[in-house]
């Protein structure tokens, strides 16, 4: 894990796969992290994008590897949109970056598989392996879940939390704050949360 910055998103690195870039305003912290951790960033192969915001995705132009993200998050991308990726909310632009690979609900990457969770994002994503949980923001490791305001649905959002409260969950990683290892404790508080709010 390499703690965001300023803005930017945690960063995840698992085998040859990074997840999320921030916004590339901090690249060198970024990859010197990653190489003390003792992984050479030039073995990296792709990166997975939990969602298209800019504080997530906004490092990806910065460097030279395959991107993942869900097939409808990636649409947006593409349009262009710097409202629903909020890259106007940092300044950013949205030029050279683009997808690879669209990815859909059950892909596989390695041990990890692709659970789609709209409610932040229509197309954001979950990364589970049987134990751990890379939730992007669509939960948080203080029992809170992303906002769905900006981009999002508030009933999706539900959904998708009754979706993760079914698994078990060991690590939870989520795109911003620390992580915990009582991972599915927190995921039931904000389920609970959004029955609250429904
Ligand atoms: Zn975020
Ligand atoms: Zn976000």
């Amino acid at each position: 894990m390499v703690e965001g910055r300023g803005y930017d998103s945690n960063v995840y690195v698992f085998d040859d796969i990074m997840v999320d870039t921030g916004t590339g305003e901090n690249m060198d912290y970024i990859l010197k992290s990653i190489k003390k951790a003792g992984v050479n960033p030039d073995d990296l192969s792709m990166i997975v994008n939990t969602h298209n915001h800019f504080d997530h995705m906004g490092g990806n132009r910065y460097l030279d590897l395959k991107v993942a993200m869900h097939r409808e998050d990636a649409l947006i991308l593409e349009g262009g949109d710097r409202d629903m990726t909020v890259a106007s909310m940092f300044g950013g632009s949205l030029e050279g970056i683009k997808v690879d690979i669209k990815l859909e609900e059950g892909d596989k990457i390695h041990d990890f598989e692709v659970l789609h969770t709209p409610g932040h994002t229509a197309g954001g994503i979950c990364l589970y392996n049987g134990e751990t949980l890379i939730s992007g923001d669509t939960v948080f490791a203080n029992g809170g879940f992303g906002r769905t305001d900006l981009s999002g649905d508030m009933n999706d959002m539900g959904r998708s939390l009754e979706k993760l409260v079914k698994l078990d969950v060991r690590y939870l990683l989520p795109g911003h704050g620390p992580c915990t290892n009582d991972g599915s404790k927190y995921v039931k508080m904000a389920y609970d949360l959004s029955r609250g709010l429904h």
